[in-house]
């Protein structure tokens, strides 16, 4: 049985004083799609906090509904639960398994009635938090204290948690702890009947994988004294950050006749979700271990030799990592030794400017992706600047990601292609007509702020005035005073102040 997060820490619940909310966001979920309502429903329905609900399935499923089958475990449904999670928490939320499964309510009810039986006498988000085990605990708590903008679902920053994790815990790759092989790595040892010892100094191939569910989940897995198999490195999609639970000298499970002279890595996520999963951090983590793994055992840097698990001569029918794998940037990036360049071009920005205060619109802004890297829709985003990180007055709670976030990039952007940030504002009050110059600039969290400062230039009038402008017909400030539009100016002043690491 996979342990998902059915292994809790039973004495933690409660016993972990609360913390300060004060940072914290009123609005914890929020955005336009139809799933930020279904959590805000059931966390008001059982009270399970809907925050932690949308960060569970942000975390397993990149809020997508799932029916993943691999290395003879599974992930179904929006909270990516096992079979065996999936029909107890529907027996207790009195779903049937099937809704459980393939609808997004009776799924998140299921899985919050199971975390409710799990947790019992949580009333806080911490008190909730501390009873999962302590990877997933790790991964939740980072992804509430940074925040989520995804596929129209915003998880509110709660910079408050963040000092539960240190430094938030993510594009920083923790340091070797244990018996790792490889200095960056994380050792936790897959369960030893799930591998074969041995005594090897020959590695010919390296085979590239996909998990078909979560890191905390495959790596639970390979630890199940049930599960037959294992991998010598996994790798997470968010940062990259890799744990070994092999040692290299020993043959891994992880293809089923092609295995006594290779190294598996697993990444996280799932093949038919390369956008989602297959990020930036990912491929130029891999792409050093991969280098590292080729220099120390001779292995030639090129597709034959790092293949994949569907390329590899394996008597399985896997096709993993699948079409979505970008071969060509993974082998670009191998030989470089993992060395990404972040940069950005052209940038312009749309929307009406001249607003009255609180009111609501929405900005687009558009940027090049003049770099060699690709940008992550949950990694890379826009934004204050001038100063950097900045609380903006034009901050909507609900739909900013924190107040010096506006946004994360609408989708993945290839080099070469041009990226959208779009994101509402609400004008603040003023007494007189007020010029903003609200500045932004890329930011690839945990790594770098990268590419030209844009700037926003808003005009606010005050509410029942028109800001000089003679109205015709009572027509709102913004449409009265199109004559005030001071239109965007975008600068293109470099700054590239490395940051986090
Ligand atoms: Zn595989």
């Amino acid at each position: 049985m996979r342990q998902g997060f059915l292994a809790f820490a039973l004495a933690a619940a409660g016993c972990i004083a609360p913390l300060s909310d004060r940072e914290d966001p009123r609005v914890a979920v929020g955005g336009s799609s139809a799933l930020a309502a279904a959590f805000v429903q059931v966390g008001a329905e059982t009270g399970v906090p809907a925050e932690l609900l949308a960060a569970l399935s942000y975390a397993e499923t990149r809020f997508e509904i799932v029916d993943a089958h691999a290395h003879g475990h599974a992930s179904l449904g929006l909270l990516g639960l096992s079979p065996e999670e999936l029909a107890f928490g529907a027996g207790l939320a009195g779903e049937t398994d099937l809704a459980a499964r393939t609808q997004a309510v009776a799924g998140l009810r299921a899985g919050a009635m199971l975390i409710k039986e799990r947790a019992p006498g949580a009333r806080s988000l911490e008190d909730y938090l501390a009873a999962f085990d302590d990877e997933l605990r790790d991964e939740l708590t980072t992804l509430l204290a940074r925040g989520v903008d995804a596929g129209g679902v915003t998880i509110a920053a709660r910079p408050s948690l963040d000092r539960t994790t240190g430094d938030g815990g993510f594009g920083s790759v923790t340091q070797a702890l244990g018996n790792a092989d490889y200095g960056p790595a994380l050792w936790n040892a897959a369960y030893s009947g799930n591998y074969q010892t041995a005594n090897r100094t020959k590695v010919d191939h390296i085979v590239i994988h996909d998990t078909e569910g979560s890191y905390t989940g495959t790596i639970s897995w390979f630890k199940n004294a049930s599960s037959n198999v294992s991998a010598h490195y996994v790798i997470k999609s968010s940062n990259g950050e890799v744990t070994q639970m092999v040692k290299e000298k020993d043959v891994a499970w992880h293809d089923a006749c092609f295995n006594t002279t290779t190294v598996g890595i697993e990444h996280e996520g799932y093949a038919a979700m390369p956008d989602k999963w297959f990020t930036e951090a990912m491929y130029v983590s891999s792409a050093k271990l991969s280098a590292y793994l080729a220099d120390k055992y001779g292995i030639p840097k090129e597709r034959g030799f790092i293949v994949g698990h569907g390329d590899a001569p394996d008597c399985s029918d896997h096709t993993d990592p699948g079409p979505g794998w970008n071969w060509a940037h993974y082998i670009d990036l191998v030989k470089t030794g993992g060395a990404p360049m972040f940069l950005a071009g052209e940038a312009t920005v749309d929307g009406p400017i001249t607003l009255t205060s609180g009111e609501r619109t929405t900005v687009t802004v558009t940027i090049s992706n003049s770099g060699n890297a690709a940008w992550d829709l949950d990694a890379t985003r826009l934004g204050t600047a001038a100063p950097q990180d900045r609380e903006s007055a034009f901050f909507v709670d609900g739909d900013w990601i924190s107040t010096n976030r506006a946004t994360a990039v609408d989708a993945k952007v290839e080099p070469g292609a041009t990226g959208t940030f779009t994101f509402e504002v609400v004008a603040p009050e003023v007494r007189e007509p007020t010029m903003y110059d609200e500045g932004f600039q890329l930011v690839q969290e945990g790594t770098t702020w990268f590419g030209p400062e844009v700037h926003v230039v808003f005009n606010v009038v005050p509410e029942g005035e028109d800001g000089g402008c003679s109205a015709g017909g009572g027509g709102s400030g913004a449409s009265a005073c199109a004559m005030l539009l001071v239109g965007a100016l975008v600068s293109r002043r470099r700054r590239r102040r490395a940051r986090g690491l």
